[in-house]
């Protein structure tokens, strides 16, 4: 008999929830119009994380955890910086 009592979290992967391309979006236009930001889910500050080196940034709120990808800012806007490779599901033809 095996004994699948007592799962242990093993500290790893854990599902984070992330905000949509879209939101980050909208809450990166809205912070640049110097309004504050907010969660969605539970309307709390979110902040924004800033990596010097690598020029990108990322919404986190300070509540719930939920997080942005990391982002460039461009001329044309935002560029999402995707950590690995990941099949877009919206990739159809232009
Ligand atoms: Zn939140």
């Amino acid at each position: 008999m095996i004994d699948k009592g007592g799962m242990t979290e093993v500290g790893g992967v854990e599902e984070a929830p992330s905000l949509s391309h879209a939101e980050v979006n909208q809450l990166w236009a809205k912070f640049r119009a110097g309004d504050t930001i907010l969660c969605a889910k539970d309307a709390h500050g979110i902040a924004l994380a800033v990596d010097g080196a690598a020029k990108a940034y990322r919404l986190v709120c300070t509540k719930c955890g939920i997080s942005s990808p990391w982002f460039g800012t461009t001329p044309s806007g935002l560029v999402f910086r995707v950590p690995r490779a990941n099949s877009s599901r919206s990739n159809g033809s232009k």
